[in-house]
C-alpha cells in the first residue's frame, strides 16, 4: 500500500466525512501532515529538479474538487472523470512528466458524490446516447484506492446507469475493491503491460508483468470486460522473442473461453523534445532510446511534433503483433497498433 512521506490536506476537505476520516488516519502516523488554507500546495521540499520530482511522488494531497466542469477525452471517451490526479509510479517515459509541474504529487478528492452527481448530469445531457467516462486521463487511480474507495463507488454508480460507461487503465494490482464491486459490465478495466525488461529498466515503483497479468485474470473472472495496452513498445534487441513470451504468458493465464471480452491496444514508443528534456532532467542516467537521428519526426496536431520509429520498423511491429495476437487471441479485438 502506498504510504506517502507527507500529506497535505485542504481545510475544506475536513468538511466531508472522507476528509475527516483520512485526517484522523494520517495524524496518528509518523508522517508529515500539513494543513492547507487553500488549494495551493506548500511544504514540498527539493532544490534540484530530480529531488522535487521524488518528493512530489511521495506526497499525497487531499482536496475538494471545486471545478466540476469535466474535460473532454477524445477519441476514447466523452469526458475525463476527475477522481485522482497524479500517480505514485515513476515511469521514465510517463506522459504525466510534462503535465504535472516540477513536484508531481498525487491529489485525491473527498467529494466523490458531487463528482458522480456531475457525471450524472453529463449523462442526462446526452439523453438517448451512451456517454463514456475515462478515469485515468491524468492519473493511475489504483494506488490510492485503499484510501478513497473512489473506483469502487464509481463502478457501482455506473452499474446503475443505463447510458453511462466507465473505463480506466492501470499498471497496479491492488484490485480487491474492483473484484468486489457490482459492475453490471458497465466498466472496462484496462491493464498496461510490457516485457519485464522494459518494466525493470523504465517503470520504477510498479508491479512486474506476472502480477499485473494475475490481477487482470481476477478482474476478467469477476465478469468485467478488460483490455491490455501494450505500451510503449520498444524495438530493442530480442524484442520479438520477449513480446512473444509476454503474449504467451497472457494466453496461459487467462481463461480461453473469455477472450471475446478482451481488447488490445498496442502503442510504439515515441517522444517529444519537451518530454525528452524533462526526462533528462529527472532521470539523468536514463537509457530510454531518444536519439533523434534514429527516429522519424512526425508533425502533431497541437503544433509540436514527436519522434517515432521509422516506417519499416513500425510496419514490422504491426505485422508481428497482428500475427501473435491472431494466433493466441483470435476472439479478441485489436483496437489499434500504432
Ligand atoms: Fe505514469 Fe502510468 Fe507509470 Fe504512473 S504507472 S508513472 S501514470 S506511466
Amino acid at each position: 500500500m502506498f504510504m506517502p512521506k507527507r500529506v497535505l490536506i485542504e481545510k475544506d476537505a475536513l468538511k466531508y466525512p472522507l476528509g475527516e476520516e483520512l485526517y484522523n488516519n494520517f495524524k496518528n502516523k509518523d508522517i508529515e501532515l500539513i494543513m492547507l488554507e487553500t488549494t495551493r500546495t506548500k511544504g514540498i521540499p527539493g532544490s534540484t529538479k530530480m529531488e522535487k520530482y521524488k518528493q512530489g511522488k511521495n506526497t499525497l494531497v487531499i482536496g475538494v474538487k471545486k471545478s466540476l466542469t469535466f474535460q473532454t477525452c477524445k477519441p476514447s471517451a466523452h469526458y475525463q472523470l476527475p477522481l485522482v490526479t497524479g500517480c505514485i509510479g515513476q515511469c521514465e517515459y510517463c506522459y504525466l512528466n510534462t503535465q504535472l509541474g516540477d513536484k508531481p504529487y498525487t491529489r485525491i478528492y473527498v467529494n466523490i458524490d458531487e463528482i458522480l452527481d456531475r457525471a450524472k448530469k453529463y449523462i442526462n445531457e446526452r439523453e438517448g446516447e451512451v456517454t463514456i467516462f475515462e478515469g485515468a486521463a491524468t492519473s493511475d487511480p489504483l494506488p490510492v484506492e485503499p484510501y478513497t474507495h473512489a473506483l469502487k463507488k464509481t463502478i457501482e454508480f455506473f452499474a446503475k446507469e443505463e447510458l453511462g460507461r466507465f473505463r480506466f487503465v492501470t499498471k497496479f494490482t491492488n484490485i480487491e475493491d474492483i473484484v468486489n464491486a457490482k459492475h453490471n459490465g458497465h466498466t472496462t478495466v484496462r491493464f498496461s503491460l510490457n516485457t519485464d525488461k522494459v518494466i525493470n529498466t523504465y517503470e520504477h515503483r510498479t508491479p512486474n508483468a506476472k502480477n499485473r497479468i494475475q490481477a487482470a485474470a481476477k478482474v476478467l473472472n469477476a465478469g468485467y470486460p478488460i483490455g491490455f495496452i501494450i505500451a510503449p513498445v520498444f524495438l530493442y534487441d530480442n524484442w520479438e522473442t520477449e513480446y512473444s513470451m509476454l503474449i504467451k504468458d497472457l494466453n496461459n493465464s487467462l481463461p480461453v473461453d473469455n477472450h471475446k471480452n478482451i481488447t488490445f491496444e498496442i502503442i510504439s514508443h515515441r517522444y517529444t523534445t519537451k518530454a525528452k528534456n524533462r526526462i533528462n532532467d529527472i532521470f539523468p542516467e536514463t537509457k530510454l532510446p531518444m536519439t533523434d537521428e534514429e527516429r522519424t519526426f512526425k508533425y502533431g496536431q497541437f503544433g509540436y511534433g514527436k519522434y517515432v520509429y521509422n516506417k519499416d520498423q513500425l510496419s514490422e511491429m504491426k505485422t508481428f503483433f497482428t500475427n501473435e495476437l491472431s494466433t493466441y487471441f483470435s476472439d479478441s479485438e485489436i483496437k489499434y497498433i500504432i
